[in-house]
């Protein structure tokens, strides 16, 4: 996609959705943290259903290391690949308190450290918490980003640096939350609704998926 057409979605985007945030509940860095990790391979409808109930139970990382690992693993069942995600929940949470003094940093070079924490995920809680611009490729993004001709990368990373390139700095979490909520309403994996996708005019995949 060309510069103008890069504006062009930007500007399309904006006015389809206009306040775009994250779809996890949360009400700090550490529930958004924890969500983030849990949302893999599942639905932000079930991590909401979940967190509901855990954020109830588990307000700071130590809470996460004082209960047995079977119940952890027992409260985040429903999330998918909880023996995995109860591991990583526990590591993170011990690296808080040991490396962090319990805080969850406000800077990429740290978060990444934390078990469980990609650049995926670190860009969402940086994003969406703490106001520094991020970009979050996430499944959807990853399809979209392809789709719509803004990379020719599989690896997220990749991805990630090649939308840094195109998408101003500012808009960075905003773009990918849009791109999320495109991708759920119009842009669906199997079944692209190009039809009434109001990106259809620039998209160079559009109405031909199936051949790309
Ligand atoms: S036009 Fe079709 S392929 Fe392109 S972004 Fe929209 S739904 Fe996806």
């Amino acid at each position: 996609m060309k510069k103008p057409e890069v504006k062009k979605m930007l500007s399309i985007l904006k006015k389809e959705f206009p306040e775009p945030k994250s779809a996890l509940n949360f009400s700090n860095p550490l529930e958004l943290l924890i969500a983030t990790i849990l949302s893999a391979q599942s639905t932000d409808k079930i991590i909401n259903e979940v967190t509901k109930e855990l954020f109830r139970k588990y307000k700071k990382p130590e809470d996460y290391i004082k209960v047995p690992i079977t119940q952890l693993e027992k409260d985040i069942k429903k999330t998918g690949f909880f023996h995995n995600k109860s591991k990583s929940l526990r590591g993170c949470c011990e690296k808080l308190i040991n490396d962090f003094n319990g805080k969850v940093p406000d800077n990429l070079e740290d978060l990444v450290t934390l078990p469980g924490v990609g650049r995926k995920t670190a860009n969402c809680v940086l994003g969406n918490y703490f106001g520094k611009p991020g970009i979050v490729v996430d499944t959807h993004v990853k399809r979209l980003s392809q789709r719509l001709g803004l990379t020719e990368q599989e690896n997220p990373d990749k991805i990630e640096f090649d939308l840094m390139e195109i998408i101003p700095k500012k808009e960075w979490t905003d773009f990918s939350n849009r791109l999320i909520l495109l991708g759920r309403k119009y842009c669906i994996a199997r079944k692209p609704k190009c039809e009434e996708c109001p990106l259809q005019k620039i998209c160079p995949s559009a109405f031909n998926v199936e051949k790309k």
